[in-house]
């Protein structure tokens, strides 16, 4: 028997059609450093559509990418909003790759415009000569003498007088198949070449309906949201599509990620929600010690992209009423995938707090042992996490490698349990795992336990070869306070360690860092630290 419900399109322009028509007088606010600039959906709304005229005349009337070189503004929305709905593929550059990588990624995805922030210039300029696929470069803001477009040898126009010249009229936005391309994302690359995500209209509307709903973030309309986490990292998890389907006002903080303006744009905005990974909440705790900003307007506070210490969870909660919640998710999967709201009959909430959290509907979620079997999914077994459902991807775009996928489901490259009631927790990825003895032993564990340490700003673990067990652990870590960078200091972080996890696990060796590597995402650059550690550097 056939439904009586049509196959009616699920696309990035009926999100546009809906956040900006039934919620015109909500805003995109953007953080200028000094003050604010503001923008209602109407005039969003516009600006996609003189956008897309704009981008028409310039060659794009297919499915060309459109690559954007930005930090989180109403512009950048602009073309979230325009690039997809016309047709065409938005792809987000990282700002933060090496340069090779840069001109990788734009070789591979074929990118033939880009629109980058003037801010940004001093950094995508000296690419440009390389980036032999883009045609023309759109600058919002003054170019300036940072560009030498004949150099570059594209054609660079300005991005508010392109504007200005469109029509004063709708844009007639084609019917899209919801199945089409509608934006790419490439991971880091940590090992090997970056990777190619391609997301689907279809793909990106059910992700930012799953990104609204209880289990997830509950967006509403009442909300205020700041996507702190880029726009050209996973999308900035999902927020500003979920943002417009749920009619919710975005606060944009652009280039300011420093928490002194960071706490400001959250006093005097008020945002309800604010997606940050890790590292720039533990900033913002530090800042909110001492200069005591108002955090009241939070209300929820997504937290992931690398494992997230309890005890910064607890501090925010505690001294400043921030409920953080813990989420899990990669490029690969849109990228939200779980949330660890705790269940309301838990005993102890914590338990579940610390965990990456609950696999969200729509996604699915097994552990896989040595061999390919899935395991129990018990709270206990051990192995690699695997993942599939409508917004995760089944395979790179223009990549043979077939290695990630499994039957149909992706390999996530990161380790650890799966309970009965779909709770995840992760031990390591697989690539930091330490084996000792025969035994591994979980990095973000001792990881997390030393963050919880208050003279430490930040802990990385890693392994090192060790003739007798096959590896052992090495922390590095970030002090500040009593504790002393030699020796002593090292025995009195072991000692606080004791008893928290097994005698065997406790690292033997120590390394005092001023600050640990990070790779384009603000994650612990362990394959640095791996190198420095052979290069004996870290000792
Ligand atoms: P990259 O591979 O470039 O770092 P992503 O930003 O997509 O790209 O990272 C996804 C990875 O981040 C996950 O596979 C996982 O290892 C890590 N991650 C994300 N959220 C969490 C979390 N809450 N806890 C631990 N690890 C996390």
């Amino acid at each position: 028997m056939l439904p009586t419900m049509p196959d009616f399109p699920l696309t990035i322009t009926a999100i546009m059609r809906h956040g900006t028509g039934l919620f015109p007088g909500h805003e995109v606010i953007t953080y200028t450093g000094s003050g604010f600039r503001r923008q209602s959906y109407r005039e969003l709304r516009r600006d996609a559509e003189r956008l897309a005229y704009a981008l028409r005349d310039l060659g794009v009337t297919g499915d060309q990418r459109v690559a954007t070189f930005m930090w989180n503004n109403a512009e950048h929305l602009a073309a979230y909003l325009a690039v997809p709905s016309m047709g065409a593929v938005l792809h987000t550059l990282n700002i933060r790759l090496y340069p090779e990588q840069l001109i990788y990624i734009a070789a591979h995805a074929e990118d033939e415009v880009v629109i980058a922030d003037a801010t940004l210039l001093p950094v995508l300029g000296p690419l440009l000569p390389q980036l032999k696929t883009v045609k023309h470069l759109i600058v919002v803001g003054e170019a300036g003498d940072a560009l030498d477009a004949a150099a570059a040898g594209v054609e660079v126009h300005d991005y508010h007088a392109l504007l200005a010249g469109a029509p004063d009229a709708a844009f007639d936005w084609p019917e899209l198949d919801e199945n089409t391309a509608a934006a790419m994302c490439y991971t880091s690359g940590t090992t090997g070449n970056p990777k190619g995500v391609v997301y689907s209209h279809r793909s990106t509307y059910l992700h930012s309906m799953s990104v609204c709903t209880g289990n997830a973030m509950g967006l509403s309309a009442n909300d205020r949201v700041l996507p702190i986490v880029p726009m050209f990292h996973a999308n900035a998890w999902g927020l500003p599509y979920a943002a417009l389907l749920a009619g919710a006002s975005l606060i944009m903080p652009d280039r300011f990620l420093q928490a002194p303006h960071l706490a400001r744009v959250i006093e005097e905005e008020r945002p309800t929600v604010a997606g940050a990974v890790p590292t720039i909440w533990g900033d913002l705790l530090r800042y909110a010690r001492e200069h005591r900003p108002d955090l009241s307007s939070l209300r929820l506070v997504p937290c992931g992209g690398s494992a997230v210490p309890e005890a910064l969870m607890r501090a925010l909660e505690t001294e400043f009423g921030v409920n953080v919640v813990q989420a899990w998710g990669m490029t690969e999967t849109s990228p939200l995938a779980s949330m660890a709201h705790p269940p309301q009959e838990a005993a102890d909430p914590w338990a579940y707090r610390t965990t990456q959290g609950r696999i969200l509907a729509g996604v699915e979620a097994r552990i896989v042992g040595d061999g390919d079997s899935p395991l129990p999914n018990d709270g206990v077994s051990v192995g690699e996490l695997e993942v599939r459902g409508p917004w995760v991807t089944a395979s790179y775009y223009r990549d043979e490698d077939t290695e990630r996928f499994h039957d149909g489901w992706l390999r996530t490259g990161d380790v650890g349990r799966l309970d009965d009631r779909g709770f995840v927790t992760l031990t390591d990825r697989a690539k930091d795992v330490i084996k000792s003895g025969g035994e591994w032993i979980s990095s973000v564990e001792l990881e997390n336990l030393l963050m919880g340490h208050p003279d430490v700003v930040e802990a990385a673990v890693i392994g090192v070869a060790d003739e007798r067990w096959g590896e052992r652990p090495l922390a590095c870590v970030v002090v500040d306070g009593k504790t002393s960078r030699d020796r002593e200091g090292a025995a009195r972080l072991r000692a606080y360690l004791e008893g928290r996890v097994a005698a065997w696990q406790l690292p033997d060796q120590w390394a005092f860092v001023d600050e640990v590597p990070k790779t384009s995402v603000g994650k612990f650059a362990k394959r640095v630290l791996r190198v420095m550690a052979g290069e004996g550097e870290l000792t």
